[in-house]
C-alpha cells in the first residue's frame, strides 16, 4: 500500500504526496485563457507535471495585488506582486503513527511578473521564452515557474515566477561585495555552473545571453532570462548580435560564429 493513500477520483494509490499521476495532470488542464496558443502551450506542460507543486496555472490578473515595477530592460519589465491565492504547497500532517499529505497554498506569496515588450502584438516571443524556461525547469533549473497571467487593461501576457529577494547577481555583488567571503562567492559560482551544465547537457539549450544581470539571487543563484536562448540544434538567421558586450565571446562578437555552448562558458568565465 502506498504511503500517499488513495486517489479520490480513481481509488488507485497516489503516486506522490497528494498527487495521482493518472488523474491529476489531466484535471489540471480544465481551464482556458481564451487564447488558443497560450492554452496549448501551458497544457502541454501541465500534462508533464509529476508533483502538485509543479503544476503551472493560468492566474487571473485580479488575484494579483500590489504590483510594483522592480526592473526595466530592453526586452521588457519585471514586477513584484502579492499572489492572493499563492504558491502551491503540500503539507505533511501527523495522523497517529502515520502522516497524511494535504494540498495547501502559501497565501499572498510574493512572486515576480515579467512582460516582454512585444507580448501584445506577438505571442510568439513570449511563448518561446516561456517554453525555454519550462524546458530548462523540467531539466532541473531551480527557479520556480507558477504560470501565466494577462493584464486586463493592456492585454499584455506576463510570466509568473519565483521572486528572488536580492535581485540580479550583478546588483547583489554591487551591494554586498565587501561582505562576501570567498566561500560564499565560490558557492554562487558552483550553483551557477551546476545549473548551466544542466541547461546544456539535459535541456540541450544555449542560453546566449549569459551575464550576471541575468542571474537571480536569493538564498541561492538561479539562471533566468532565457529570452534569447535556443535549442542546441536550432538554426537562427544570421544578423544582429545581442548581449552585454564584455560577456560576449570574441568569435561571436566578430561575427565569425553564432552562439554556442562554449560561448556561454565564456560568459561564465567573465562572471
Ligand atoms: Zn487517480
Amino acid at each position: 500500500q502506498s504511503e500517499y493513500k488513495k486517489c479520490a477520483y480513481c481509488n488507485e494509490d497516489n503516486t506522490r504526496p497528494a498527487w495521482c499521476q493518472s488523474c491529476d495532470p489531466d484535471i489540471s488542464t480544465r481551464w482556458t485563457s481564451r487564447n488558443k496558443d497560450i492554452d496549448d502551450c501551458m497544457k502541454t506542460f501541465q500534462l508533464r507535471a509529476v508533483r502538485y507543486e509543479d503544476v503551472i496555472e493560468w492566474i487571473p490578473f485580479d488575484r494579483l495585488s500590489e504590483i510594483k515595477i522592480i526592473g526595466k530592460g530592453g526586452f521588457g519589465s519585471v514586477y513584484s506582486t502579492a499572489w492572493l491565492d499563492g504558491i502551491r504547497k503540500v503539507k505533511k500532517i501527523k495522523d497517529g503513527n502515520n502522516y497524511i499529505y494535504k494540498r495547501a497554498r502559501e497565501q499572498s506569496s510574493t512572486v515576480a511578473l515579467k512582460t516582454l515588450t512585444s507580448s501584445m502584438e506577438n505571442n510568439n516571443d513570449f511563448l518561446k521564452e516561456f517554453k525555454s524556461l519550462m524546458a530548462c525547469k523540467l531539466n532541473a533549473n531551480k527557479l520556480a515557474i507558477y504560470g501565466i497571467t494577462q493584464n486586463i487593461e493592456t492585454k499584455e501576457f506576463l510570466m509568473v515566477f519565483q521572486y528572488a529577494n536580492h535581485g540580479s547577481l550583478s546588483k547583489y555583488l554591487r551591494n554586498n561585495f565587501c561582505n562576501l567571503t570567498w566561500q560564499s562567492k565560490l558557492e554562487i559560482l558552483k550553483n551557477i555552473s551546476d545549473e548551466l551544465d544542466k541547461i546544456h547537457r539535459y535541456a540541450k539549450y544555449i542560453h546566449a545571453d549569459f551575464h550576471s544581470g541575468n542571474i537571480l539571487q536569493d538564498q541561492r543563484s538561479y539562471i533566468a532570462d532565457l529570452g534569447l536562448s535556443k535549442k542546441t540544434d536550432e538554426n537562427v538567421l544570421e544578423g544582429d548580435i545581442y548581449g552585454v558586450m564584455p560577456y560576449v565571446a570574441p568569435e561571436v562578437l566578430s561575427g565569425e560564429q553564432q552562439f554556442t555552448q562554449a560561448a556561454d562558458i565564456y560568459g561564465f568565465g567573465v562572471i
